[in-house]
């Protein structure tokens, strides 16, 4: 496709990448289609998608009924500013995320990416303190491996030791980094360090059951639950940040559901469109909302992104909570859960494997000693899928509808990859 090759040698020389050494990287692969679970590129090549573009596409590619919708929606109403003015696609997703979270987190602030969508979340947590005559309380606890944005404030709540953003220490806020609660020590521990600091808390952040990008670590039911039990006990609100978990990627559609815990503020975002349009939303409980309401106007949330609540946007959220009713997409992750069982775990026999972690639609293989990620990149693209592991570990985390015939495929790269590499240990 001669076009393809046009625009990418004109424009590359333009383009500025994540996390990317230009220097020396291998350069990024021309996107020309996608489909299902496929990623078409301009030389003709397919390549099956293993991490459903950072976790977004839990529908698969240019699902019709996603598509349908946003194209209507685009003949109604693009966009408009989102005060003093609403819309319908807004109003509807706001009034049916707070049907299908629990409890009464009820109240929906809408932005555009998973990052900023966290910095509302301390922004509230922080405001609902000060309102309450309670200003000291501004110090946030996260914990170990955790990862929650690259922002200044989210870099700030992220391992500093997995090595994202080691660079700006020092030019963050310095808030409280604690290890999950995952046995009874840990839990005193926990405990204790809440009871020492709680005058000066306003918020516990935690990804529940499954870390992310800080290292794909799980932790069960229990250790959330104590979490959320510390956090009432001291007089501090909690925050999950569901923006990996949230729309069925642990196998609930909500990681919090499991261990029956309501948290104060969550936050939504990669899944929330089905990986199509960018948004994110950040939603309080009653009582958290209620602090705001006051006759002192600088008791109102004072933030309000540009471009936030887009109605192309919401529309597509829409389209994807429809999907959620229509579609098997739980019995799916149910299924995905079932095949990386029997096709993952064994990687754990292999040399230079430190364990192998699966849960939901997630199943990550931690890796010991040196890695090439370069050069692992490389081959997965030779073996015709699309898995990109960063740090230790190599993960994937593909589309619900992905097939199981797919997904053996998958599995099957990752296995090849990971004994290419123990023969030359
Ligand atoms: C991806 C992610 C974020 C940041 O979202 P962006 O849209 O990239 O800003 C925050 N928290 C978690 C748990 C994430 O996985």
């Amino acid at each position: 496709m001669p076009e393809a090759r046009d625009w990418l040698t004109e424009g590359l020389p333009h383009l500025w990448l994540p996390y990317t050494q230009m220097a020396t990287a291998t350069p990024p692969l021309a996107v020309v289609d996608t489909q299902g679970a496929r990623i078409r590129l301009a030389d003709g090549r397919e390549l099956i998608d293993g991490i459903a573009s950072w976790w977004t596409a839990c529908h698969g590619y240019k699902h019709p009924h996603i598509r349908a919708t946003v194209e209507r929606q685009l003949n109604a109403l693009p966009h408009v500013m989102f005060a003093g003015l609403v819309h319908e696609p807004a109003a509807r997703l706001a009034q049916r995320l707070a049907a299908l979270l629990p409890g009464d987190l009820d109240r929906v602030f809408f932005t555009e990416s998973g990052s900023v969508a966290v910095e509302v979340a301390l922004k509230m947590a922080i405001q609902y303190w000060r309102n309450k005559g309670q200003a000291e309380k501004k110090r946030i606890v996260c914990f170990r491996h955790g990862y929650h944005g690259d922002t200044f404030a989210t870099m700030a709540l992220c391992d500093p030791e997995e090595g994202m953003h080691t660079l700006f220490a020092g030019t963050m806020p310095e808030q409280l980094m604690a290890e999950l609660p995952i046995d009874e020590d840990l839990g005193r521990a926990f405990d204790l360090l809440l009871a020492t600091h709680a005058e000066r808390l306003a918020a516990v952040i935690i990804e529940p059951l499954v870390q992310g990008a800080g290292g794909m670590q799980m932790h069960d039911a229990q250790t959330l639950a104590c979490v959320a039990e510390a956090c009432a006990r001291h007089g501090v609100l909690l925050i999950a940040d569901e923006i990996m978990t949230g729309f069925g990627r642990s196998g609930r559609l909500f990681a919090c559901e499991e261990a029956n815990v309501i948290p104060d503020i969550i936050c939504l975002s990669k899944a929330l469109t089905g990986g199509t349009l960018p948004l994110a939303a950040t939603v309080a409980r009653k009582h958290v909302f209620d602090a705001f309401l006051s006759d002192d106007p600088t008791a109102a949330l004072m933030h309000g992104p540009t471009y936030m609540a887009n109605p192309l946007a919401c529309a597509a959220a829409n389209a994807s909570l429809d999907l959620f009713e229509q579609e098997p997409r739980l019995a799916q992750v149910a299924a995905i859960e079932t095949q990386l069982r029997a096709e993952l775990a064994p990687c754990a026999d292999l040399a230079g494997v430190a364990a192998v972690r699966i849960k939901g639609a997630i199943g990550a293989v931690e890796l010991a000693g040196a890695v090439d990620l370069d050069g692992m990149r490389r081959r997965f693209v030779e073996l015709g899928v699309w898995v990109r592991p960063f740090g230790k570990v190599v993960y994937l985390m593909p589309p619900f509808i992905v097939s199981a015939d797919e997904l053996a495929t998958l599995t099957a790269a990752v296995r090849r990859v990971l004994e290419e590499r123990a023969r030359k240990l």
